[in-house]
């Protein structure tokens, strides 16, 4: 019989009411995810998902693809055999070997979803004890510390047999938690937000900002690169790129050097908050940090909202660049983000840039600039990529 992958509920069982549409999305983006590894049945009991291979399937791809399914706590593969008691111990004996002779102690814990079945869950767990610790003389039974658990299940079709569960990616299915316009530059920050936001349930749309000829297509590339390593986290995802290179030559003609950076960046932000809206989008999501940059004051990161009535969402906004490289790392973006090609953000920066701005100030140097004129030639001339894995 063929190995079947188990995932227990997160978060999602505590949802009261709402529990069985947080189920019902998780089933459906599990679906999703698995549907190019094979035909797969997959279904809910008490808290867990199943999901099973009709035929052949790739289960260790499913496996691995799973494990980065938001919603999901903990993963398990499991290995279905006839319901009786030495069929269930010759799996486990096989099945489970190699952990048995790595551990020092274990324990059986069974569960008896099928009620029709000659014995109990303690009997069962007793019976299939007792013949593993003859099978592995020195792992010796420890019910209350075991170093290995050996789970046995009873159900209709089927006994399963697994070992401790793995953890998983934790958070929110996506589509759970609402919908929102990311801003995904090519640096290391923004892609962890995007990431920190899709675990909390969020689906993403992503905006990027291009200043051909002053950024390469390279660095384009890298950018849709970045959206395809999210794939597997955030699932498929439409890149908007917004060409940014007017918008950025006006403010260098007409607006203060020292101003350079924060007025490019409520361009960006009214640029993200009119996608929004158009998406029927949320909130707004950046990779900004307090302290980080110039930009990234107190003082700048209100002068940069002001343009726009959605919240700003900034999960990184208390975090250490190290904490931040070791979530790039964990995520698998970070070799991508050390690429070295221009952002938008690194052409005409300014020599000493204001660190404490004053949003009415702000406001009247723009004064200069065609607002309307510059973001409605900006938002028509965009282009959307869709990336998937
Ligand atoms: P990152 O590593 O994400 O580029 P950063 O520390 O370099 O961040 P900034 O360059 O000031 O900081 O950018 C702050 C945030 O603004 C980014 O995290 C991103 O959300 C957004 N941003 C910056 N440049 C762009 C861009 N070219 N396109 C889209 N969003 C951008
Ligand atoms: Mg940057």
């Amino acid at each position: 019989m063929q190995e079947i992958i188990l995932c227990k509920l997160g978060e999602v069982v505590l949802k009261g009411l709402n529990r069985r549409s947080f189920e019902m999305k998780l089933m459906s983006n599990i679906r999703r995810r698995t549907q190019r590894f094979g035909k797969f049945k997959v279904y809910s009991r008490q808290s867990t998902i199943y999901v099973e291979p009709m035929g052949a399937c790739d289960v260790t791809g499913a496996y691995e693809a799973c494990k980065q399914i938001f919603g999901i706590i903990a993963i398990a593969r499991a290995l279905p055999c006839e319901k009786n008691v030495m069929t269930i111990f010759r799996t486990a004996r096989t099945y489970l070997g190699d952990a048995m002779r790595q551990a020092r102690s274990f324990k059986v814990e069974s569960k008896r979803a099928d009620k029709t079945f000659p014995l109990g869950s303690i009997q069962l767990s007793q019976q299939v004890g007792g013949l593993l610790n003859e099978a592995f003389p020195h792992v010796k039974v420890d019910v209350h510390h075991p170093e290995l658990t050996v789970y046995i299940e009873i159900r209709e079709d089927a006994a399963y047999v697994h070992g401790p569960a793995e953890s998983a990616a934790g958070g929110l299915p996506i589509g759970m938690g609402g919908q929102a316009v990311s801003l995904l530059s090519g640096g290391i920050d923004s892609p962890v937000a995007s990431y920190m936001m899709a675990k909390r349930g969020v689906q993403l749309e992503m905006i990027h900002f291009a200043s051909p000829p002053y950024t390469s297509r390279m660095a384009r590339e890298k950018v849709l690169q970045l959206a395809r390593e999210l794939t597997p986290w955030c699932g498929r995802l439409t890149v908007y790129i917004i060409p940014f290179t007017e918008i950025q030559e006006e403010i260098r003609r007409n607006c203060p050097e020292d101003h350079f950076t924060l007025i490019m960046r409520r361009f960006m932000m009214r640029l993200a908050d009119r996608l929004a809206k158009e998406l029927h989008c949320k909130a707004l999501v950046t990779g900004e940090c307090l302290g980080q940059v110039a930009s990234q004051t107190m003082q700048a990161l209100r002068v940069s909202e002001d343009v726009t009535d959605l919240p700003v969402l900034r999960p990184l906004i208390g975090m250490d660049k190290e904490e931040i490289v070791r979530l790039a790392r964990h995520i698998g973006t970070f070799d991508t983000s050390i690429l070295p090609y221009e952002d938008c953000c690194t052409v005409f920066t300014p020599r000493h840039p204001k660190t404490k701005p004053v949003v009415e100030e702000v406001r009247e140097m723009e004064q200069a600039l065609d607002i309307e004129g510059l973001t409605a030639r900006a938002m028509a001339a965009r282009e959307m990529v869709k990336v998937k894995l």
